[in-house]
């Protein structure tokens, strides 16, 4: 899934790459801004990160945390998705 962000964040991102924390910011083609957020297992502390995804459980590279399926829980703990919180790191 591709995201629209507006030029000026965009700008803010790119121009500030050190402060934008827990944002992992790639260009995609087309100029399209890809924002990948990383989310935390609140049980355990375990880490999805979308720029990485879960090849092993199925799930590609760059997959979008709403694109993980429901079912899918923590490969440490068995949490379920709403067991999880986005962080910022
Ligand atoms: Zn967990």
């Amino acid at each position: 899934m591709i995201v629209d962000i507006d030029e000026a964040l965009a700008k803010s991102l790119f121009g500030h790459d050190d402060n934008a924390v827990g944002i992992e910011s790639r260009y995609f083609k087309g100029m399209k801004l890809v924002e990948f957020k990383t989310y935390m297992c609140l049980i355990c502390g375990w880490m999805y990160d979308e720029a990485e995804g879960l090849p092993e459980d199925g799930i590609p590279k760059g997959t979008r945390w709403q694109d993980v399926p429901l079912n899918w829980t923590c490969p440490e703990c068995g949490a379920r998705k709403d067991d999880f919180d986005m962080v910022a790191i």
